[in-house]
């Protein structure tokens, strides 16, 4: 290896170009090219966080919805793009390489797969396309003080109370719940249950009287997560995803599409971007330029893997797979913005990036929590 980085990002982008049909990647290219303002760019490449400024989301993120590019993969009957693996992954590539905004919508991503697997046709109907639309932006309401790793231990009450529940407590850690305006939300329906029985998942608009959100500051300067208080909240019964009771069930479910999710291929080449700009800008840093090579090629077979999960595996089941994304993403993900750091100690933004991606191995369940999933997976005890 030579140090020399400039041409290294090249690679991987050659390669996905063989698994897309040259319509496709054109029709990608030109669109980029003629959609992706310099304004969008900057603010991709500003980003710390997984969200760009909300200028710089919705302005992109209309120009995908009028492109039918929103959610890539959702089927069409659904309003989205209907891609295969492969073309979500060159999209996402060239997206990166080109620096659009990161918009993760969380709805997009998570909750709308799942209505579209769990959900009521009347849920479907209601909520699908207000999240396209991006009438509905949504939050995840699952942990709790002393309920996090531990989830089952929560106490989130929503007391049945025939045409609706009524929710008292507390979440924590919430992101974007000063923004949303709803929430999916794990809580106990069974009044003396305990553990993973008598729990219930439910879909809460933000807007009900007896909801207050209190934004966190954090270490890297942001306030996207939050503590959330209920007080005497009514909930319809209808907006119960399953029944009272398969709460568990629900959530693990929807456990298993976020982990997947949740940091993208996007996301780590974009990160890498960063990080190669600084890098460049600290002349003299061979080690540095030897690492960025290395994560280079480190993402490159994390396409791979992601690829290669995607498809049905004999004996890795699907929290499995999950986790093992999960892991390896979040660690990346660290791992390059220390390159970043390394580069530009005194950098602000570079250091903002270093302190949100230490969250990574904590948020969507932690790196040691994953590991015991695998590890239980392939016979550990
Ligand atoms: C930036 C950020 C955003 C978040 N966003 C959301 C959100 O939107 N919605 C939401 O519901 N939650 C969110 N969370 C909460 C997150 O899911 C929890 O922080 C996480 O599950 C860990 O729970 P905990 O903080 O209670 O730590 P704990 O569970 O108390 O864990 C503390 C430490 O002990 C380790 N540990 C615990 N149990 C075990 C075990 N059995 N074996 C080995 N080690 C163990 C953990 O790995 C960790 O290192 C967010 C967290 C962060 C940091």
């Amino acid at each position: 290896m030579d140090g020399s980085f400039s041409t290294a990002f090249d690679t991987p982008a050659e390669t996905q170009k063989t698994a897309v049909s040259p319509q496709f990647s054109r029709t990608v290219d030109r669109f980029l090219a003629e959609d992706l303002t310099e304004d969008l760019r900057a603010a991709g490449r500003a980003t710390t966080g997984l969200k760009s400024p909300a200028w710089a989301c919705e302005a992109w993120r209309r120009k995908l919805l009028d492109r039918g590019w929103l959610a890539p993969s959702w089927p069409k009957a659904h309003g989205g793009a209907g891609w295969t693996t492969a073309e979500r992954l060159y999209f996402e590539q060239r997206c990166a390489e080109n620096d659009a905004p990161l918009i993760m919508s969380s709805g997009i991503r998570t909750i709308g797969p799942l209505l579209m697997q769990e959900g009521t046709p009347e849920q479907k109907a209601c909520y699908l396309p207000a999240i396209l639309s991006g009438e509905h932006e949504w939050c995840q309401g699952f942990s709790e003080a002393g309920a996090g790793s531990d989830l089952p231990a929560l106490s989130m009450k929503a007391d049945p109370q025939g045409d609706h529940f009524l929710l008292n407590g507390t979440k924590l850690w919430t992101s974007f719940a000063e923004y949303a305006t709803h929430m999916y939300m794990l809580a106990r329906s069974e009044a003396g249950s305990v553990g993973r029985d008598g729990l219930v998942f439910l879909l809460v608009d933000m807007s009900l009287p007896g909801i207050e959100v209190r934004p966190i500051r954090c270490i890297d300067g942001s306030e996207e997560i939050c503590e959330v208080h209920f007080d005497k909240v009514k909930v319809p019964a209808g907006a119960s995803v399953g029944k009272a009771g398969d709460g568990w069930r629900i959530a693990r479910v929807l456990m298993k599409i976020a982990r997947s999710n949740n940091t993208t291929t996007g996301t780590l080449r974009q990160a890498w971007r960063a990080a190669a700009r600084y890098v460049k800008a600290a002349p003299g840093e061979p080690a540095l330029k030897q690492r960025l090579d290395l994560l280079d090629a480190e993402i490159t077979g994390f396409e791979a893997l992601e690829a290669r999960l995607s498809k049905p595996c004999d004996h890795l089941n699907d929290a499995a797979r999950s986790s093992m994304m999960k892991l390896r993403a979040s660690e990346l993900h660290q791992a390059i913005t220390e390159v970043g750091l390394d580069a530009a100690p005194h950098d602000e933004k570079a250091l903002a990036k270093y302190f949100f991606t230490r969250a990574a191995t904590i948020y969507s369940g932690t790196s040691e929590i994953h590991r015991n999933s695998l590890a239980r997976t392939i016979g550990c005890p």
